[in-house]
């Protein structure tokens, strides 16, 4: 069914204007309400009360709740409470989601409302509707649920508190705590649903990992090398990687010993194209290939974008401005990635910066003798890549931070015995 016949539904249940209860549910569905639950909010709003469409929920353990479950009752432990704001009808109304466990199994949840959910008390959710986030069953409660205290306290097998290290934050994750030092960060201005907002974006690191925040209401406590505990942050994709979010609900506490950073995480190819991305990795390969568009190339002055022949796939002909990058096809025997190297990486790689390539293409009459010194220095050898994967329809990148030649590269073993011998 569309929105258009469960308006048509209602308004007839209901006896009232169709066009007016379907504007009713777009926007409660706009802003994610499942739409049995709009269905209610609106029978409430014109007095309906509960109306035919409730089959009457039945008791049902986590592992056996699918998408098509309808509406539920569950008895389970709280493990993690989030909160977040979430405007709706011009109002800002605060929201809790996390996880939920029986002895079955977990389950993500929204509250609508603000039930009394703490981290570790086991509760019976009344009249509970499931719904699909991210191909999974997800419970959904509000007006028309109840949320009291079980009778009896479940033990389950699962960690209750949402305590995390970097490495082990999913995107979707919410209502976790990280202790980490603040690596990088710059205040920002955005265009944000009341206008002009100030936010703070930047990096946060453990012994773990590095991951992307951002501070939708900044906390002054972050600030760059402090060490502190965030509580309550929700996890998002950005750019194919895990992005920590911190906001008006975040609490922010100085910790009095410093957070040690880790190294970037060493992983093999086949695993971090297979998370989808990762931040602040280190890949080690061969380079199999220098691709096209490496060396010597020009950016459209308008969006950046490289140009070919003089053309910008947004803007037409335009007059490019010279720039060098390395594109490098990167294999470790389990999968390949493309290594981007920027300007300042290129010009260690090819031994020269903008105007001796300028000047080596002149002499050329080719640029294309710029791509052709780095395939030369860099084309067989064995590297290790530091930076950001993003895995996307693009294929798999490798936004490059660092280039250097592996220490176990066969080449320099090879020469380094050769010096042996010879001493
Ligand atoms: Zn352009």
């Amino acid at each position: 069914m569309n929105i258009d016949d469960h308006a048509e539904d209602l308004a007839s249940d209901l006896g009232v204007d169709k066009q007016e209860v379907k504007e009713g549910l777009e926007n409660l569905v706009e802003y994610s309400v499942p739409i049995d639950e709009a269905k209610q909010s609106l029978r409430r709003k014109y007095g309906g009360g509960g109306g035919g469409e409730s089959t009457g929920p039945s008791a049902a353990d986590i592992a056996d709740i699918d998408t098509e479950s309808g509406s539920v009752t569950v008895t389970a432990v709280v493990l993690t409470v989030g909160t977040r704001s979430i405007r709706y009808q011009g109002d800002d109304h605060t929201i809790l989601e996390g996880e939920l466990a029986d002895e079955s199994g977990t389950i993500s949840y929204t509250a609508w409302e603000e039930f009394d959910l703490e981290p570790g008390k086991t509760v019976t959710i009344g009249n509970a509707s499931v719904r699909e986030y991210e191909g999974r069953p997800e419970l959904n409660f509000g007006e028309s649920s109840t949320v009291e205290p079980a009778d009896e306290p479940l033990d389950v097998p699962y960690e209750v508190g949402g305590d995390r290290d970097l490495a082990e934050l999913r995107a979707g994750d919410r209502g976790r705590n990280v202790e980490v030092q603040v690596v990088e960060v710059e205040t920002r201005t955005i265009d944000g649903r009341d206008g002009e907002t100030e936010i703070l974006s930047g990096v946060l690191g453990d012994e773990s990992a590095r991951l992307p925040f951002t501070d939708w209401n900044p906390h002054e406590e972050l600030s760059e090398g402090a060490s502190v505990r965030i509580e309550d942050v929700y996890v998002r994709e950005f750019r194919g990687v895990p992005s920590v979010n911190v906001s008006e609900f975040s609490t922010v506490t100085e910790l009095p010993d410093p957070i040690e950073l880790g190294g970037p995480t060493r992983m093999a190819l086949r695993d971090a194209v297979g998370r989808g991305g990762a931040y602040d990795v280190e890949l080690q390969g061969n380079v199999l290939e220098v691709r096209d568009g490496s060396g010597l190339i020009q950016r459209c002055p308008e969006c950046g974008r490289v140009t070919q022949k003089g053309q910008c796939r947004q803007h037409g002909e335009v007059d490019g401005e010279d720039d060098l990058r390395v594109k490098a096809i990167l294999d470790d025997g389990t999968a390949t990635v493309t290594a981007i190297l920027g300007r300042d990486l290129t010009e260690q790689v090819y031994g020269g910066g903008l105007e001796d390539a300028r000047q080596q293409a002149r002499d050329a009459m080719d640029q294309e003798v710029v791509a052709d010194s780095i395939r030369e220095e860099v084309v067989g050898g064995e590297y290790v890549v530091r930076g950001h994967l993003s895995v996307d329809e693009y294929g798999a990148n490798l936004e490059a931070t660092a280039f250097r030649p592996a220490d176990d590269d066969p080449a320099a073993r090879a020469e380094a015995f050769l010096a042996e011998v010879d001493a």
